[in-house]
């Protein structure tokens, strides 16, 4: 990346400056398709998961309008990502003929995979389906591949979002649509990528300079995108699965063991490494938050917060959660650069606060 920004060249110039940035562009595009299992010349770069997630959504539904074979339905998973979720609540809103329906999930918040069977082959239309690789907030795996049967015997469209998954587990899958965040594997953010399986409808939606293949277009984030394709090459040649999995599984109980009534959310299912959702009955999350941010442990409430107001998570809820186990949820992140002391410390930190909190809510 720093290489990239000192040299500072446009990779649509023909000067070698230009042409450096080109390079430096195609080597982070192969490594990213190598990530995904997919051909260089599918890889779109985008300014992160939202944009992707946006672009393959209203990509997909323009591009089936222009090929005359209109969507007409968008089946969304009931814990997908707001940028999968909002984007086709706006296109059902604003394209005519276009309705959205939810996939259900079971408690542990995996896709009811037989209910999509059933949606798919009931009712008419050409159908784009769109469940997540791994969810964002308990790190729940999918089963995609079985999601992707009943999508293609049905001759429906898949979109995949694999932001979180992608160097966690093998994102390999046989998705239309898939789409990447940069940041959430060690890499820059405000880089990311859509990879358009050939043959696919597809529509661009910003029209410009004819970069990316005339999908997107715009002037490369060339340091961005060389960011991604380190960070996508360090993932595929190296696991961190094994230690981040040791390190979460004892985070979470040694909390069990320290806090007695800790819940901690999709326990049941198939994970990934780097994700612990938990809640302290009683304890609102937010106040948790803030607590443990004095004591120097940053973690994420489950809730979404969207104008002051902090709601229920729509994961929790999709799972059967009640409201007010929802608002008490906590979620811990490990990463690259996670270690054992930082385990330590959090597990100090939140029993400290608990000791100090419960007696007050038992009050
Ligand atoms: N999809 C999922 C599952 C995510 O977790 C996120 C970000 O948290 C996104 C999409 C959005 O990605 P970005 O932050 O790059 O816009």
């Amino acid at each position: 990346m720093t290489r990239a920004l000192e040299a500072g060249g446009n990779a649509s110039s023909v000067h070698a400056n230009g042409r450096a940035a080109r390079g430096a562009v195609e080597v982070a595009r192969e490594a990213v398709a190598r990530l995904a299992g997919a051909r260089a010349e599918d890889v779109i770069f985008t300014s992160g998961g939202t944009e992707a997630n946006a672009l393959a959504l209203w990509g997909a539904v323009y591009g089936a309008l222009e090929a005359e074979a209109r969507l007409t339905r968008i089946f969304v998973s009931a814990i997908e990502h707001s940028s999968v979720r909002a984007n086709a609540e706006a296109i059902a809103a604003r394209v005519a003929g276009v309705r959205m329906a939810e996939i259900p999930v079971t408690a542990d918040g995996i896709v009811d995979v037989e209910a999509l069977r059933v949606m798919l082959r009931e009712g008419k239309g050409r159908t784009l389906v769109c469940v997540m690789e791994a969810n964002n907030e308990t790190g729940a795996i999918q089963p995609i591949d079985a999601v992707a049967k009943h999508v293609c015997d049905a001759g429906a469209l898949l979109l995949v979002d694999a932001v979180q998954a992608a160097g966690r587990i093998d994102i390999a899958c046989d998705a239309d649509y898939l789409t990447l965040s940069a940041h959430k594997l060690g890499g820059p953010q405000g880089s990311g990528a859509l990879i358009v399986k050939a043959g696919a409808p597809f529509a661009s939606l910003i029209a410009g300079g004819g970069q990316e293949r005339g999908k997107r277009g715009g002037t490369e984030n060339v340091a961005g995108i060389a960011g991604f394709g380190a960070a996508a090459l360090i993932a595929a040649m190296r696991s961190d699965a094994a230690r981040l999995t040791n390190l979460r599984d004892r985070f979470e109980a040694e909390l069990l063991r320290r806090v007695p009534g800790t819940t901690i959310f999709a326990a049941g299912a198939p994970r990934l490494c780097n994700t612990s959702n938990f809640a302290l009955p009683g304890i609102a999350a937010e106040t948790a938050l803030m607590a443990l941010d004095l004591d120097g442990v940053m973690v994420s409430s489950g809730a979404a917060c969207s104008s002051g107001k902090v709601r229920p998570s729509h994961v929790l809820k999709a799972m059967g959660v009640a409201d007010d186990l929802a608002t008490c949820a906590l979620r811990v992140s490990f990463g690259w650069n996670s270690t054992e002391s930082h385990v330590d410390a959090a597990l100090a930190a939140l029993e400290k606060f608990v000791a100090r909190a419960r007696p007050r809510v038992a009050a």
